[in-house]
């Protein structure tokens, strides 16, 4: 993996982090190339490795990411920005890919389809009028849901939104996905299953509507108006991204350093 880029965010560190890093990597006979890298260094956090997967959308199967995080190690960072030296030593050395899958979303409108990915989750969230939406697990009628929204995460996305929205967290042997409720209603007149639930990842989780006006499909850091959709489709697994690991960094750990 000789050709890489950097992808960095907008500040001033990481921009500095970037510019002592060309001539290390350069020295080891790594080559800087825009066109057509293999490797994707991020500099930042967890949201710029997000961003950079976005921009490769359609060239997932030829390159892999790995991640500096300039504060402490993320959830898809594995060293520090002082930890340069060390980074570069481990890319002269043996390393593995680890693969995680991004939920497929088609939003149906009338005959047309739009298709989505995200690597965290995709949720659809109406914080103007209460949302009702019916929710069907592989074609099968499950529940009708009122309130707010409904979260669907990837394991590697347990631990973001999901986390906040009080759903389960993943391990990271386990692929799956988590449909988790966002303020739902629940009262002596109404109810819906209220707990998080986990499913295979052969999945098909279908949520439609008569009308979803007012609701944002909201899908990692990025969001669409959901004006005319009746149906998203949530599947895991038709695209994938491709982590580089060089030193291992157990789950665990990285649980531990979110909180
Ligand atoms: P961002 O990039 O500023 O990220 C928000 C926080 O979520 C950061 O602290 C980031 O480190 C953390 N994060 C992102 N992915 C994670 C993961 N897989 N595991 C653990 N922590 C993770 O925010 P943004 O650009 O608006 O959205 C990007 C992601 O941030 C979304 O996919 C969403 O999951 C997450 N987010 C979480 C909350 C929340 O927890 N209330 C709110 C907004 C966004």
């Amino acid at each position: 993996m000789k050709r890489y880029t950097i992808i960095c965010r907008d500040q001033e560190l990481s921009s500095l982090v970037a510019k002592n890093l060309h001539p290390k990597l350069q020295a080891i006979g790594m080559i800087h190339d825009l066109e057509q890298p293999e490797l994707i260094i991020t500099i930042g956090g967890d949201g710029t490795l997000l961003h950079a997967v976005h921009s490769f959308l359609d060239h997932l199967e030829d390159v892999a990411f790995i991640g500096l995080h300039t504060g402490t190690l993320g959830f898809f960072t594995d060293y520090t920005s002082e930890e340069i030296d060390e980074f570069v030593n481990d890319l002269q050395n043996e390393h593995r890919i680890v693969s995680t899958p991004l939920i497929h979303i088609e939003c149906f409108n009338g005959g047309l389809r739009h298709d989505l990915y995200a690597m965290n989750e995709g949720r659809i969230e109406n914080i103007i009028k209460t949302q009702t939406m019916d929710v069907y697990i592989d074609d099968e009628y499950l529940e009708k849901f009122r309130g707010n929204g409904l979260c669907v995460s990837a394991q590697i996305g347990s631990t973001a939104y999901n986390r906040s929205i009080d759903g389960a967290i993943i391990d990271s042997q386990i692929q799956a996905l988590q449909l988790t409720e966002i303020s739902g209603i629940h009262h002596k007149f109404f109810r819906s299953l209220k707990n998080p639930i986990i499913l295979h990842p052969q999945t098909k989780i279908s949520l439609r509507a008569e009308s979803f006006e007012g609701a944002m499909l909201v899908y990692d850091h990025l969001n669409i108006d959901l004006h005319k959709t009746t149906r998203v489709d949530f599947t895991l697994g038709d695209k994938e991204v491709r982590f580089l690991r060089l030193r291992p960094v157990s789950y665990f750990s990285r649980l531990r350093n979110l909180f």
